[in-house]
């Protein structure tokens, strides 16, 4: 078998809503070229979708209504019947405006992660990595924070029908898996679990301690919200001791796991103060819990990440090269400020209009000190032992 594929669709990259909208996604060019700057992504690796997006998949989590007004509102020149619906499936302005063709490559980042999880699961590869995916805010009536269709819920139904599959989905990004959640809130083989900033003050508000599922479905999610200004021992604290739960509770043949990576610091939309570093641990814990519990089956997303030069490139190259069990992931545990590869900074240094970092981590001892630092620690310590009380 082999082991790790890098999926890619090249029409993920028309997936633009306006130019200077915060979901930018040049930082999966910004990526695929820092892996290959390090010598890390063979192009025998990475693979391209070969089926677009079963229609009859789509009707299982998006209402036939919100499909039609996302396919009529791609066109050039919405009709004015379109433009007077816009507004109901939330895509009239704001987070999601309309675009041409936002159908097309909506449809193919879904594609891309149904394709994944077909890989893993076919038993053709143990891991596969589809950063195009990962839009965990699309719900099934309306689009939301940046996202059209659901493409991780849309994957976890293709393997629920295809595979009978248990499945854990497993979702880092700082902001609550909404979508996903609702659309698996009542079932059992579906255990969702979201670590995120408190919705206190934070899009979407939801993923409270609280929510754990309901009817059947009751005790199968799991949320743990953290403080603003949460740094890496905390935030990786909460994660290692809630994940052992999870694992124990779910039993998955299969993880999809999403990483957005907008709880550093530098991202512009969150308040959350973590480094690279909870960027190079989860991925390794979920990555062992996968060979621990569920013989390697592991699909990883991309999500949400808007400090797209000096954060997502290097969170995500991380995800690879921990999937891929490159040997730079040691060469890193050992030797904390590792050098970027420096064809990559001369290549993008011109384009950015911030300083790159010139490290994969952060040297973090050159931050400034946290006030209110134990209190937070404390509070986040309180949330994650009740949401790991829930699983006893
Ligand atoms: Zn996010």
């Amino acid at each position: 078998m082999n082991d790790a594929v890098y999926v890619h669709h090249p029409d993920s990259l028309k997936y633009i809503f306006h130019q200077g909208h915060p979901f930018d996604q040049r930082r999966l060019v910004l990526t695929m070229d820092l892996l290959q700057q390090a010598d890390a992504l063979p192009a025998s690796s990475i693979l391209t979708p070969d089926q677009p997006l079963d229609e009859h998949l789509l009707q299982q989590i998006h209402i036939p209504g919100y499909i039609e007004a996302v396919k009529q509102l791609s066109i050039p020149s919405p009709s004015a019947e379109a433009l007077q619906n816009a507004a109901q499936y939330g895509l009239d302005h704001g987070d999601n405006p309309y675009f041409p063709g936002m159908h097309e490559s909506a449809a193919a980042i879904a594609a891309g992660s149904v394709y994944a999880a077909d890989l893993v699961m076919s038993g053709q590869y143990r891991h596969a990595l589809h950063l195009g995916g990962g839009l965990h805010h699309a719900m099934p009536q309306k689009s939301a924070g940046f996202c059209v269709y659901n493409d991780a819920a849309l994957a976890i139904t293709h393997l629920r029908q295809q595979y009978g599959a248990r499945v854990l989905y497993i979702d880092t990004d700082v902001h609550h898996g909404d979508g996903v959640e609702m659309c698996f809130y009542t079932d059992p083989h579906v255990f969702t679990y979201s670590i995120h900033e408190t919705g206190k003050y934070l899009f979407p508000g939801t993923g409270l301690v609280e929510e754990r599922g309901a009817g059947e479905g009751f005790g199968f999610t799991l949320n743990v919200p953290v403080e603003p200004y949460t740094e890496d021992a905390s935030w990786l604290e909460c994660f290692e001791m809630t994940l052992a739960r999870v694992m124990e509770r779910a039993r998955p043949d299969i993880i999809i796991s999403q990483h957005g990576c907008d709880a550093h610091a530098f991202d512009p939309l969150s308040h959350i103060h973590c480094s690279m570093e909870i960027y190079r641990q989860m991925p390794r814990m979920i990555h062992e819990a996968a060979h621990t519990w569920c013989e390697g089956r592991w699909v990883a997303l991309g999500g949400g990440g808007y400090d797209i030069w000096r954060v997502v490139p290097r969170a995500w190259s991380l995800v690879w090269l921990e999937m891929s069990g490159h040997p730079l992931m040691k060469e890193m545990a050992t030797r904390k400020l590792l050098s970027l590869p420096a064809t990559w900074l001369e290549r993008w240094q011109k384009e950015s209009p911030v300083e790159l970092p010139t490290t994969w981590l952060d040297d973090v001892q050159r931050w400034q000190e946290m006030p209110r630092r134990e209190e937070i620690t404390r509070q986040n310590r309180y949330i994650s032992e009740l949401a790991a009380s829930y699983l006893r």
